[in-house]
């Protein structure tokens, strides 16, 4: 069990796309190679959107982790 996001790597503090409420983190992280969706919801006003990152390298944890 090693592919748990580290905390470090999450966007914080995103501002609601609907009412510019900061949403201190996203409530789903999901990995795809290069690809990272996260998933915002804002508790104030109910609205639900989705950013993603791309990443310039791949992100290999597991062999990461190796050393
Ligand atoms: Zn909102």
């Amino acid at each position: 069990m090693q592919s748990t996001v580290r905390v470090v790597d999450l966007p914080r503090n995103n501002p609601c796309a609907q009412c510019g409420e900061p949403i201190a983190l996203p409530s789903w992280v999901e990995k795809d190679g290069r690809r990272t969706a996260y998933l915002w919801h804002c508790r104030l006003c109910d609205y639900r959107y989705e950013t993603i990152a791309f990443y310039a390298e791949a992100v290999d944890e597991d062999g990461a982790l190796a050393a």
